[in-house]
């Protein structure tokens, strides 16, 4: 049958790519001691010839499937064959636990994987009860072994999808509570225009280098169907473990990267090394997301290199929604203004559109048009999903105040946002104000209960290495704060710690540091 509205990444993006500029440069990956170039030809010859082995094996239409490949060559290869095969590509970080791979396999149904060995170890109970159990880079009992770049396939083209059909199932970060299961459908990586092309600012001649595992949302933006929508190349780096600072800048700046993305986590450790040692002769522009941005480390970068980092602000559920277009004049500490396509505004509790100045929720206009790139649902929770959608909104979780420009300044998750003798504290605020200190490495601010007050703000502190905890080093960090911003909002508390709880994609998990002390207040009488 011929769908209505037929569309495909695989097929419409990639092998027209390949007909158009064979030769263009689509992937440059750091792997053992080499650097694999790979062009638009290759990709879709690799992820044809792929799409046939899988579709030999069964795999077809609306298939789920979970995928693990970390940055492994295969994942690319992989997920556009998926694609072309109209099959439901399930990606996961490669840090996920027994448990965790459980757990998605058992809620998404998914039939079949394709993973790292490493993986295959932690699942080898469950290699019995998948119906096809594929392994990349290695052999293990039960488990088919695969390599996407040694066939000798023919190239299958794939199945025309529509643009309503499933295409991926992401999970999200699972920052306040349990990671949901976003499903999208084939318009969403055309959606990623969007992401390319008004906030990451690709053009065809660009290398784009986004540092999050390909297990999240994150790499859809950035490290898959923005670059690619747009025709520019993706680099791929080979870092594992512990992220490190020093190694970073060096990939910056011994390859020809001309865009970075990187989560706030990763510029807040890069600004504390000494960058006025480092060159980056390529690089063009950089952009964040995942978190808030600090004013900060922003100040600190753009000293250092030239350059703005440029903020943007999206969830799985969505692409890019809100962010600093290149060029658009940056005011450090806002997310930047609403993306095109969405009619982005703060509402109040019953729906209500709020003037600028006044706190309220993230929300995207949804009638009388639903903008492309929204998710479809979140699977097996028709109520969760439609808890997001007020009146004529989607509410994205998220509580900002938008100024007289159009400016959107994230004050907080809507359950981190705290209520101190009946003042709305946004802890981000606060948390930049301490990240400015010269002793403060990160921080994270909750709210912590108080007979008087309610509650009170509470700031957790990690401290750079060397620097001493000390009451007169509380103090300090109190003044500072009384005196950069209205005193109300200052640390009533401060603790010391060595690290924050994160998820794994590095988030600070405010929902822990809070529970434990509402928690702790029970107990003391
Ligand atoms: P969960 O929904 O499971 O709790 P999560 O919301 O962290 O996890 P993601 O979809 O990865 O999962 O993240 C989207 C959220 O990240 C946004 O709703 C927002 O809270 C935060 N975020 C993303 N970009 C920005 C940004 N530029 N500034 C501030 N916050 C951001
Ligand atoms: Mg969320």
């Amino acid at each position: 049958m011929t769908p209505d509205n037929p569309w495909n990444f695989g097929r419409d993006v990639i092998d027209r790519y390949a007909q158009e500029r064979p030769d263009a440069l689509a992937l440059s990956m750091m792997h053992n001691d080499t650097n694999v170039l790979l062009t638009f030809q290759d990709i879709s010859r690799l992820s044809g010839q792929t799409a046939d082995w899988l579709k030999a094996q069964g795999i077809g239409k609306g298939d789920r499937v979970l995928i693990v490949l970390g940055k492994d060559p295969a994942f690319w290869p992989v997920m556009v064959a998926l694609n072309k095969l109209g099959a439901v590509a399930m990606p996961g970080t490669t840090q996920l636990t027994a448990k965790d791979l459980l757990y998605r396999l058992q809620v998404s149904q998914a039939t079949s994987a394709i993973v790292l060995p490493e993986i295959a170890d932690k699942l080898q109970d469950e290699a019995l009860h998948l119906t096809h159990p594929i392994v990349v880079g290695g052999a293990r009992p039960h488990w088919i072994s695969f390599d996407p770049y040694h066939l000798d396939n023919p190239v299958f083209e794939g199945f025309p999808t529509d643009s309503s059909d499933p295409t991926l199932i992401y999970f999200t970060s699972g920052t306040t509570g349990y990671p949901k299961m976003v499903l999208h459908n084939q318009r969403y990586p055309e959606a990623h225009t969007i992401t390319a092309q008004y906030w990451l600012g690709l053009s065809q001649d660009d290398l784009h280098w986004n540092i999050s595992d390909t297990g999240w949302a994150k790499a859809a933006w950035s490290s898959l169907f923005g670059p690619w929508m747009v025709g520019a190349a993706i680099f791929v780096d080979n870092m594992t473990g512990k992220f490190d600072p020093q190694q970073f800048l060096h990939i910056l700046s011994t390859h020809p990267i001309t865009s970075v993305c990187a989560p706030p986590t990763v510029y807040r450790l890069v600004v504390k090394e000494d960058l006025s040692l480092w060159t980056f002769p390529h690089l063009k522009s950089a952009v964040s997301a995942g978190e808030p941005l600090n004013p900060e480390v922003i100040q600190i970068f753009k000293q250092a290199t030239g350059l703005d980092i440029r903020d943007g602000y999206g969830q799985t559920e969505t692409v890019l929604l809100i962010g600093n277009t290149p060029g658009q004049p940056i005011k450090p500490g806002s997310m930047g203004r609403p993306a095109p396509e969405f009619e982005m505004t703060v509402i109040d509790h019953q729906g209500v559109p709020l003037p600028p100045g006044q706190e309220g929720d993230i929300a995207i206009k949804v009638h009388p048009k639903r903008p492309r790139g929204l998710f479809q649902g979140y699977v097996n929770d028709e109520e969760g999903t439609q808890k997001r959608f007020v009146g004529d909104y989607y509410i994205t979780g998220d509580r900002a105040i938008v100024d007289e420009d159009g400016y959107f300044w994230f004050v907080g998750r809507a359950d981190d946002v705290i209520i101190s003798s009946g003042y709305r504290i946004g802890p981000f605020e606060v948390e930049s104000l301490l990240v400015e200190r010269p002793e403060v490495l990160e921080a994270a601010v909750v709210s912590s209960p108080d007979p008087i007050r309610g509650e009170i703000v509470k700031a957790f502190v990690v401290l750079k290495p060397g620097i001493e905890p000390s009451a007169a080093l509380a103090e300090t960090l109190q003044n500072h704060v009384k005196t950069q911003t209205a005193p109300y909002k200052y640390p009533r508390a401060i603790e010391f710690v060595t690290d924050l709880p994160k998820t794994v994609s590095g988030k600070i998990r405010r929902i822990e540091l809070r529970q434990k002390e509402w928690e702790k207040a029970k107990k003391t009488p």
